[in-house]
């Protein structure tokens, strides 16, 4: 399996303090990768640097290598223009505007570069999340927290990402919801979207993830296969619980 997304020795920083520091990690070609670790280890730093959208920029060092190339001078919108996709923790979606509109900005890169059937992918996004369909005409804000997750996923996917990283995308959402949730990473994955997913919810995470990394304090401390984290006793008692 060939990788696709690779950080070597990557860093970053907001002013002196160091946030993370020397992650190395890989995301294989058709693989879900999740990064797990408590409240503030991290996670979303890790994901801002390898998009490139940290709040200053060149506030991150080492390497991101996507498809073999160095990547890591360039802006967001080049990264996104290759492949690679974040939804955000906050999912940033434009709530006076319906749906519909939110989706189709997601595919305005498509359309500017002149694209032919970029406008298909609606269809696609509308058979996974038949809800949106329905709420095309809604107003973003008027969504549920779990329909605000189908939107931001859905507006990412309609930028055809190779790689989609999520930021945290069952924080808040009921536990039925999150079943959703997790059930549409597997549907994606299936669909050949490789994923990088931060999570707190470590079990479920590492239920759908074919590997794993375990950061805390901005460093990873362990790494492996999914199936091997969610039984390593380490794991189990400090991210999985009894439960
Ligand atoms: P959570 O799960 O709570 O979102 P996280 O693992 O995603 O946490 P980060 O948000 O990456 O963690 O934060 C890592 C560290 O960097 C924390 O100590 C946080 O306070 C700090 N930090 C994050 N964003 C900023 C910022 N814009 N300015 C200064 N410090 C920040």
């Amino acid at each position: 399996m060939s990788i696709l997304l690779e950080t070597k020795n990557l860093c970053a920083q907001y002013g002196k303090v160091l946030a993370v520091q020397n992650i190395n990690l890989k995301v294989k070609s058709g693989q879900v990768v999740t990064v797990i670790g408590a409240n503030g280890a991290g996670k979303s730093t890790l994901l801002n640097a390898i998009m490139g959208s940290l709040p200053v920029p060149g506030s991150a060092n080492g390497e991101v290598v996507y498809q073999e190339h160095d990547i890591s001078r360039l802006i967001v919108e080049d990264r996104v223009a290759n492949g690679l996709c974040l939804v955000p923790e906050k999912r940033e979606l434009f709530s006076s505007m319906p749906v519909e509109d939110n989706l189709l900005l997601g595919g305005f890169r498509r359309y500017r570069a002149r694209e032919k059937n970029w406008r298909d992918t609606l269809d696609e996004v509308y058979e996974l999340f038949p809800r949106l369909k329905e709420r095309r005409m809604q107003n973003a804000g008027t969504l549920s927290g779990g329909e605000r997750q189908m939107l931001a996923v859905g507006r990412a996917l309609m930028g055809k990402p190779k790689v989609l990283m999520l930021d945290e995308p069952s924080l808040g959402l009921a536990p039925l919801v999150v079943r959703e949730v997790f059930h549409t990473i597997m549907r994606l994955r299936e669909n050949g979207v490789s994923i990088l997913l931060v999570e707190q919810n470590a079990r479920a995470a590492l239920q759908v993830a074919d590997y794993g990394y375990v950061l805390e304090m901005g460093e990873v401390r362990l790494e492996g296969n999914a199936s091997e984290l969610l039984h390593d006793p380490r794991v189990i008692e400090s991210y999985l619980g009894f439960g």
